[in-house]
């Protein structure tokens, strides 16, 4: 009998289009004036009308953060949890609400923690460091595809590595899947996230970690995505993909095309899903038919991938590169066991790379 992992869910959710308004429901009640709530909400959508429907009052903190410029860092949450501790002379909020995409969620989530963890965010990047729970938070996904809404991971940027915080700590307590927030994504965003959807099913149902609970849920997780890139596309699916292919990574693990990934945004500053798309193309000798799908999806929704991207590279940024994948040894175990290493060689890693 094998000894599974705690399977770790999202507690409290609230799903529907529209259902943004119910956010109280989720929501801890101040209890005198000086409580307040952190929001910290993507940017782009400071045109939305968000600070009356989420009802933030003035002694609310409110950070607009730049999600479209760059993937997030440490040094920006550090500096984040330091803004809200001077502005609020120490006290700490009732709960922290993050709205947008996997990005500021994951800030949303890190701030949570380093508010109760002393020390930098980049002390708690890798698995189970955290030794305190964080605030209580909410995630409120308004693009879908990364599962950080479900997830117990969030990913930052550091100096040398793109590392997620992994622990049960990190995970939100509450999140509300409202399909009408997704809508304003323009569609090539919206397919290179939802890629990153597909590619989390594929690397877990792949994978040795899975349990057969998991595999339920990147199915049918797959099973929406694969519907909605080849044509069907509907909103409320998209969103269910995310949140489920999130689960299922959360109880499993990702693989190859995420360690490959990692390199890619280290070193080339490429977003998240689109250095997955980059580089689960050339993965068919690992996830084969996958890979046949993803390719027939390309070409249906007109995406047209750059080639030879690291023809100019040095090879001092290839090795970067190498030594990132690497790092990744848990989604490599999991993608091709224990021997992963023999299998995986830095010529290997590199070939891949210049297959891209
Ligand atoms: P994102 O948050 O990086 O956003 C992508 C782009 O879409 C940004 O320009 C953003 O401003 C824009 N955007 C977001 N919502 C929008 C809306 N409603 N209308 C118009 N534009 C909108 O995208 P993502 O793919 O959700 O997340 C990627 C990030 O998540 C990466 O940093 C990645 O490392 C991380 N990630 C985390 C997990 C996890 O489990 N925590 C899993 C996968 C990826
Ligand atoms: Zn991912």
């Amino acid at each position: 009998m094998k000894n599974f992992r705690i399977f770790k869910q999202v507690p409290r959710l609230i799903f529907g289009e529209g259902s943004l308004n119910r956010i109280s429901e989720l929501l801890p009640i101040k209890q005198n004036d000086v409580n307040y709530y952190v929001f910290i909400i993507d940017d782009v959508l400071r045109q939305s009308d968000l600070e009356n429907k989420l009802n933030i009052k003035k002694s609310d903190f409110l950070e607009w953060f730049p999600a479209s410029k760059k993937e997030p860092s440490t040094i920006q949450v550090d500096n984040l949890r330091d803004k809200i501790i001077k502005t609020h002379l120490g006290k700490m909020p009732t709960a922290i609400i993050g709205v947008g995409g996997g990005s500021t969620m994951d800030v949303a989530k890190a701030v949570s923690v380093i508010l109760c963890n002393e020390g930098s965010s980049s002390k708690y990047q890798g698995w189970d460091l955290v030794k305190s729970p964080g605030i209580y938070k909410i995630g409120v996904p308004t693009i879908s595809g990364s599962g950080s809404e479900a997830s117990r991971t969030a990913v930052l940027m550091g100096v040398d590595r793109k590392f997620g915080i992994n622990s049960d700590y990190s995970m939100f307590d509450g999140i509300i899947l409202d399909s009408q927030l997704i809508k304003t994504v323009p569609a090539d965003q919206r397919f290179y996230s939802g890629m990153d959807c597909y590619i989390h099913c594929v690397e877990s149902l792949e994978g040795t970690m899975i349990n057969e609970l998991a595999r339920g849920y990147a199915q049918k997780a797959l099973e929406h995505c694969k519907e909605i890139f080849f044509g069907n596309s509907d909103d409320d699916k998209l969103m269910t993909a995310s949140y489920m292919g999130g689960v299922s990574i959360v109880n499993s693990e990702v693989g190859i095309c995420h360690a490959l990934s990692y390199g890619l945004s280290i070193e080339l500053g490429f977003r998240h899903g689109f250095a997955n798309c980059l580089a689960f193309n050339v993965l068919d000798e690992y996830y084969g038919e996958h890979v046949l799908f993803f390719k027939e999806m390309l070409k249906i929704n007109n995406i047209v991938l750059p080639v030879n991207i690291c023809k100019n590279l040095s090879q001092k940024a290839i090795n970067t590169m190498i030594d990132m994948t690497l790092k990744m040894e848990r989604p490599l175990s999991n993608a091709l066991g224990d021997n992963w290493k023999k299998i995986l060689t830095r010529d290997k890693i590199k070939k891949l790379y210049q297959r891209m």
